[in-house]
């Protein structure tokens, strides 16, 4: 899928049906920087969107996934396409948190060992000793970087105000306070900061 192409027929077909951004946000109770953001390819309708949206385009959800009207022909063979794009990268975002969980897992097991054997083995000179502490400090560090750097880059965060999903800094990610699954964050459509949820799809 291209949110460019998408982007750009919504546009198309919006001007066609004479309506502004704002009196089309207004029909789907959205904010026109909403529908301003997708005609900028900046990101796809939000699932619940897409069929009232459609409605409004006068096209179907395929169309608006494939960014072009569809010859009848060829329909079924888009629709498999845009299936499976959506699939893969739900996928792979989950293939992402499970490899950043076990890096941290990896990352604590290595510390712990490291702090058994510096406790235990009595034999040890003290500088080696705090050589396996430090070293096994070092490892959780990269762990929770390597996981940080996973987590923030699979999938995107849901303004609950709003409904717009959008990727933070990492620096927003880091400092921000957050719980399982939602995450203290700035909208950058509305500007509120609300605990957003966790989403695996864009
Ligand atoms: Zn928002």
């Amino acid at each position: 899928m291209d949110q460019i192409k998408t982007g750009q027929f919504i546009a198309k077909l919006r001007k066609e049906k004479n309506l502004t951004q704002r009196q089309l946000a207004e029909k789907l109770s959205i904010s026109d920087k909403t529908v301003s953001k997708w005609e900028c390819g900046k990101g796809l309708p939000e699932v619940s969107l897409m069929i009232p949206l459609c409605e409004e385009l006068g096209i179907n959800v395929n169309e608006l996934l494939s960014g072009e009207r569809i010859p009848e022909k060829s329909y079924h063979e888009k629709a498999e396409e845009n299936i499976m794009s959506l699939v893969r990268e739900k996928e792979e975002n989950k293939k992402k948190l499970i490899i950043s969980s076990v890096v941290v897992c990896m990352g604590a097991f290595t510390m712990f060992v490291c702090g058994m054997i510096a406790g235990l083995v009595e034999t040890l000179a003290a500088p080696v000793r705090i050589m396996l502490i430090v070293f096994g400090f070092l490892i959780v560090a990269t762990g929770i970087a390597v996981a940080c750097v996973l987590d923030r880059d699979s999938g995107t965060f849901e303004c609950r105000s709003c409904g717009q999903r959008f990727v933070p800094t990492m620096k927003e990610y880091i400092f921000s306070t957050h719980g399982l699954t939602t995450r203290k964050l700035k909208c950058p459509n509305c500007g509120k900061v609300t605990n957003c949820k966790k989403r695996l799809t864009k």
